[in-house]
């Protein structure tokens, strides 16, 4: 199992780094918008993040990949996926 997770891990790192191109992607930096705290950042400072880590199953597509600031990013990294989407409810504004 842990050959299968391992080669997971590496096609989806592949898969966002082709993601990381797109101009879906270019077009999400070029907003600035943090997913999380949805301030605005300069492209330096924003990151590509996996609502589902890649860890855990995520995978490299639109739905599960946001952008992120470096705050956020590292902040994540204390709260679960679920706590996170929990807390993007709670301000209450729709993305969509
Ligand atoms: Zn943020």
């Amino acid at each position: 199992m842990h050959q299968s997770d391992e080669k997971h891990r590496k096609i989806e790192r592949e898969k966002a780094r082709a993601l990381r191109k797109s101009r879906w992607w270019q077009d999400k930096l070029a907003q600035g918008i943090c997913h999380f705290c949805e301030d605005k950042f300069s492209k330096e400072d924003l990151s590509m993040d996996h609502l589902v880590p890649v860890s855990r199953g995520g995978k490299s597509v639109k739905g599960n990949v946001v952008v992120a600031c470096k705050d956020c990013n590292n902040r994540k990294t204390y709260k679960t996926p679920v706590e996170m989407i929990l807390d993007s409810l709670k301000t209450g504004d729709d993305e969509s």
